[in-house]
């Protein structure tokens, strides 16, 4: 009778799960497309108008081959501090460089849940993931206690929209944070990397190895919390490590490498 009970429950979710995303299907087709900057009406979906597109620095596929951070003019295709010490994250992109617009964009997502802002985001990253079918994508996890209060991962809503355009496995509770951790601003190298160190574990370390992982954030900063991600899963038997986020920090001045 229980079990009965937990199938009837299912189907209810199941059919208003359903019935939700009619409506939102009907609603995208009844209401003109905005811009996921200023709301103005624009002509694509998930796009941007062209005031807000000028404010955007696009990164695409340049800098270094590895890190992706702007390369300086002594450099080749690799930046020298990939040289000197090759990441554990074997190639790093960010669709777009971290300012306003692309803040305010991180910043609606993380507190409202918005999927047409995911759905923007993965649009624009979709393009930098190199990967075959058999790559999982795994966004970097909360402490579930951040989860509880916020009730989703931010970086999940992503993976899940470039899932479903990549059509690309995502793998959102494959990885998990074990541990809070303090904001890892103000720190040094040293100081991120201990802090960060040891939060993260793989659930089913068979589901990891010999795979390609592609790490998904929204904002990538100082890069530690990715690192301590991907030695955590390269620890479990990960073939391969990249990281595809959509903005970055490229300031020099707002570097901390
Ligand atoms: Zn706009
Ligand atoms: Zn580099």
């Amino acid at each position: 009778m229980l079990v009965r009970c937990g199938a009837v429950g299912d189907k209810t979710a199941m059919v208003e799960a359903f019935i939700r995303s009619c409506a939102r299907w009907a609603l995208d087709f009844a209401l003109p497309p905005r811009c996921a900057g200023c709301g103005t009406i624009v002509a694509q979906v998930h796009s941007f108008c062209p005031d807000c597109w000028k404010q955007v620095e696009f990164l695409g596929n340049t800098g270094c081959s590895t890190c992706g951070i702007p390369l300086a003019a002594t450099d080749t295709d690799i930046c020298g501090a990939c040289l000197a010490r090759p990441p554990r994250i074997a190639r790093t992109r960010a669709a777009v460089a971290y300012g306003e617009l692309s803040r305010s964009l991180a910043i609606r997502l993380k507190y409202g849940r918005k999927v047409a802002i995911a759905r923007t985001m993965a649009r624009y990253m979709a393009p930098l993931v190199a990967a075959d079918g058999q790559a999982l994508l795994v966004p970097v996890p909360l402490h579930r206690s951040r989860l509880w209060r916020r009730g989703f991962n931010q970086s999940a809503l992503v993976a899940r929209e470039l899932s479903r355009q990549l059509r690309i496995r995502a793998e959102p509770m494959l990885l998990r944070r074990i541990r809070r951790t303090p904001p890892l601003k103000g720190m040094s190298p040293q100081q991120r990397r201990k802090t960060v160190a040891g939060a993260f574990r793989v659930r089913d370390r068979s589901a990891v190895a010999g795979k390609t992982i592609i790490l998904i954030d929204d904002v990538l900063t100082t890069g530690s919390t990715a690192e301590a991600c991907a030695r955590t899963l390269k620890r479990a038997g990960a073939a391969r490590v990249e990281l595809v986020s959509w903005a970055r920090v490229v300031k020099p001045s707002q570097l901390m490498r």
